[in-house]
């Protein structure tokens, strides 16, 4: 017999998507009723240049803590927030969030933001998001929107538009997870992006993986070769960080360095790690 469900129709799914459903439409209807100003936040990951040994900018990440959920993953969030109309919000939410914390960083450190590709099909939404920066009172050039390419390609000619949409304001771009997706070189060079950031997937086995390594020092080249910039995502040990300075990759944003960070620990880590080198003073306070 299979199950029935309320309206007396056969049930066929199996127990494990059925909760996956559930889960879904739980998670749904927690957000939509959730106090977001209240239970959404951000940490900030720093994205470290290994040459000059400082960190150039953040990357802001979603949190929501749920008291009834407790911490959801922004993977599952975000992707609800989409299917559910609530990404707009959400993200402006995120944004002004970021931002508050950006008014205490130096002048010279970036703020690298996520943005879901829904949103860059609507030009309103966009300008709001811009908008939103600009009363701030934070300059254009200091920051990054990160897109993914899995959600351009649906949209190709809308998207590309608004990404230049975007750039035209000053702001730069960044093609998240690169390597995951559809990435061909054509379409790459007709995207209107700074920079590209390697997906950590890349980077987890490289140490054992010629194919992995392979990949990345095409994805170099291939940085060079378009003049982009590349951040290494993922970066956890030493070893991995020796294999991607080899390859001339610089740009590092990994565990190896920090995880994401609440904002006062992520400003105290860029305090100590961007400190010039101390000059020799004597003071009384400074006997240990
Ligand atoms: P992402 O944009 O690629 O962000 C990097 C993810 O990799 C983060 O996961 C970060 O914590 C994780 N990560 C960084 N370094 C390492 C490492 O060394 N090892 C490992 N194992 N992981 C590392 P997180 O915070 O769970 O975010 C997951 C994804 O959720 C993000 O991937 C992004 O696609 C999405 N997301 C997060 N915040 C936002 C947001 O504000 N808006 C949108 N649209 N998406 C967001
Ligand atoms: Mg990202
Ligand atoms: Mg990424
Ligand atoms: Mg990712």
């Amino acid at each position: 017999f299979a199950k029935q469900n309320t309206k007396g129709a056969p049930v066929f799914f199996s127990e494990k998507h059925e909760n996956s459903i559930r889960d879904a439409l739980a998670l749904e209807q927690r957000l939509t009723e959730a106090d977001l100003e209240k239970e959404l936040y951000v940490e900030f990951q720093p994205i470290v240049d290994t040459q000059h040994n400082r960190v150039k900018g953040f990357e802001a990440l979603a949190r929501w803590y749920n008291p009834v959920l407790g911490q959801v993953p922004p993977d599952e969030f975000i992707k609800t927030a989409e299917q559910a109309g609530s990404i707009r919000v959400l993200t402006t939410l995120l944004l002004q969030c970021a931002l508050k914390s950006m008014k205490n960083w130096p002048e010279d450190i970036y703020l690298s933001f996520n943005l879901s590709a829904i949103l860059l099909s609507s030009t309103s939404c966009m300008q709001r998001l811009i908008t939103i920066i600009e009363e701030a009172g934070i300059a254009p050039n200091r920051i990054v929107f990160e897109i993914t390419e899995t959600m351009i390609m649906q949209d190709f000619d809308r998207v590309i538009e608004s990404l230049h949409y975007i750039r035209s304001h000053g702001f730069a771009l960044a093609l998240d997870d690169f390597g995951t997706g559809y990435s061909s070189l054509s379409y790459v060079q007709k995207l209107p992006i700074d920079r590209l950031k390697i997906d950590r997937s890349f980077i987890k086995d490289m140490a054992k993986n010629t194919a992995d390594r392979n990949i990345v020092r095409t994805i170099a080249d291939l940085c060079r070769n378009l003049d982009l910039d590349c951040v290494v995502e993922g970066v956890e040990t030493e070893r991995q960080l020796q294999l991607v300075t080899d390859l001339d990759l610089h740009y590092i944003q990994g565990y190896y360095f920090s995880r994401p960070l609440a904002p006062a620990a992520a400003l105290a880590f860029a305090q100590v790690m961007n400190e010039k080198p101390p000059e020799k003073k004597v003071s009384n306070q400074n006997r240990w």
